[in-house]
């Protein structure tokens, strides 16, 4: 009775306060606990999954495979005139980045990793970013000869290229398409002139963050904002769109509103995931090449299962990968498959 004092009716208050509070806390963290418990058991459970199938995870899509590549992966600088599309190869590769060349067209850089393809082209020259995409994921670049700023790169740094000017051997050009959008060569044939010129060594293939579909539906229960339909509206001609199917929870590629098709399946490109990175991009000579500020930050947009996700994007320094997280700083997860990587300058629309 000492304890409540003269007037106990202020401390009987704050007493049943403080029970209530108490109360709130701890179903509060009961049911949080028990959210956060569910998904760690999803997501435990498909780590067991992918661990009893006794197969490893390629960092760069997701696939299980039986053991990774003994060769390191190749970037391949690939042609997206009109007149160099279809392309061949593209389905096969692991990652795929499109961004701009001079002129207000596009060009792509295709990373084959536990891909193969027996046939990738037309391929084309490099540019400053183009080695600095590669060297993100520690591939070895591959292309035809490059803007005075590439060639002068390469020539002053040790990066791994293989530049079908000095080695033509490993390449073809087809007859039924004009130069320059007629050159190509096979993954086999690649990681074969990597070996003949000592430049396969072993590296550390940087990882994306994959999780497996379920754990990904049941976060994304969580996380309303939705789109079936993501456009990136770079220049006349070249304009992406892409399109949700629910079915193969899959985005379909449209460039300039037609499929985008792979000569070599006949089938259209799709991606499992898009990556948007918004980077500073300036022109830099009188040719209209220019200049992208890759080891920066900045923001991204991630789609991806149909969810949209607002993310940022970092690269510290030019050999270190691109890191996107969430808003809540969470590394970005993916579901396993091919991503496209939109590297667009910040003034470019994005509608979805
Ligand atoms: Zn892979």
């Amino acid at each position: 009775m000492r304890l409540m004092g003269k007037n106990p009716v202020p401390v009987l208050l704050g007493l049943a306060f403080f029970i209530v509070m108490c109360v709130a806390v701890a179903i509060n963290s009961f049911f949080g606990s028990f959210s956060g418990s569910r998904e760690e058991l999803l997501r435990e459970d498909s780590r067991k999954k992918t661990l009893n199938t006794g197969k490893l995870q390629c960092p760069l899509d997701g696939a299980l495979v039986d053991r990774l590549p003994q060769d390191r992966p190749v970037a391949v600088v690939i042609d997206n005139l009109p007149r160099a599309r279809p392309q061949s190869g593209l389905t096969k590769a692991d990652l795929v980045y499109e961004t701009l060349a001079e002129g207000g067209v596009t060009r792509l850089l295709a990373v084959y990793y536990h891909g193969e393809a027996s046939s990738v082209g037309p391929i084309r020259s490099a540019r400053p970013y183009f080695i600095e995409l590669a060297g993100g994921v520690n591939a070895i670049l591959v292309h035809s000869g490059g803007s005075p700023e590439a060639l002068e790169l390469l020539k002053n740094s040790n990066f791994p290229h293989l530049d079908e000017f000095r080695h033509p051997r490993y390449f073809w050009r087809i007859s039924q398409r004009r130069p320059p959008h007629n050159l190509y060569s096979s993954i086999s044939n690649l990681h074969k002139l990597a070996r003949d010129y000592g430049l396969n060594n072993e590296v550390k293939v940087p990882s994306f963050n994959f999780i497996s579909d379920e754990v990904k539906e049941y976060i994304g229960e969580k996380k309303s904002l939705q789109s079936d339909e993501v456009k990136i509206h770079f220049p006349r001609g070249y304009e992406v769109t892409y399109s949700y199917d629910p079915e193969e929870q899959t985005y379909c590629r449209f460039v300039d509103e037609k499929p985008h098709l792979d000569a070599a399946t006949n089938s259209q490109l799709s991606a499992r995931n898009i990556i948007v990175q918004f980077v500073k991009t300036n022109v830099v000579d009188g040719q209209g090449r220019l200049e992208m500020a890759l080891t920066d930050h900045g923001r991204a947009l991630v789609f991806s299962g149909k969810k949209v996700i607002e993310a940022v994007w970092q690269k510290p320094a030019t050999d270190r990968p691109t890191t996107f997280k969430t808003m809540d700083g969470e590394t970005v997860e993916l579901l396993p498959g091919q991503s496209w990587i939109e590297i667009i300058p910040q003034n470019t629309k994005v509608s979805f």
